[in-house]
């Protein structure tokens, strides 16, 4: 068995698509990135690779390679599944807390975790818990969205 974590945070911007989990949530603003922006499944993504002992989403998937470029996240996250399950691994679970001060997030989880399972990942395996920070911070001035999740796998063969 083994653990992992992962961590991401984005900023907000106007003039994007609020992309969370591998679903668009109605906002007036999106998150900033390279991809989507979607931190929930990069920070799904490094705790899997985390937990596999392999280099992060970054390295990865590097910023500065066009072929990333406005990619759907739960793509990336797909791939890194078929990297996980060819090395032997399986998922059991994954837990996840989105930080957030808006929008509200509690009536879209039954869509994250049907598109997350859309990747490949059972549903009933797939926690995901929003939060705000109590209007402190960047969290709290609605700057951006940060993400942690932890997973836990396991290693069927040698
Ligand atoms: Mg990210």
């Amino acid at each position: 068995m083994r653990t992992g974590i992962g961590y991401d945070s984005h900023r907000f911007a106007l003039g994007r698509k609020l992309i969370l989990g591998g679903v668009e949530i109605p906002y007036h603003k999106g998150l900033l990135g390279h991809s989507d922006g979607d931190c929930l499944t990069h920070a799904i993504i490094d705790s899997l690779l985390g937990a596999a002992g392999m280099p992060n989403i970054g390295q990865l998937f590097p910023d500065t390679d066009p072929q990333w470029k406005d990619v759907k996240s739960t793509e990336l996250l797909k791939q890194v599944l078929s990297e996980i399950n060819k090395k032997g691994f399986r998922l059991l679970w994954i837990d996840s807390v989105v930080i957030a001060e808006e929008p509200k997030l509690n009536p879209y989880i039954p869509a994250m975790k049907k598109a997350l399972s859309e990747t490949g990942i059972p549903e009933e395996i797939i926690n995901i818990k929003p939060k705000t920070n109590e209007a402190m911070g960047f969290i709290g001035r609605k700057e951006g969205i940060a993400v942690i999740v932890t997973c836990l796998i396991e290693r069927l063969v040698n």
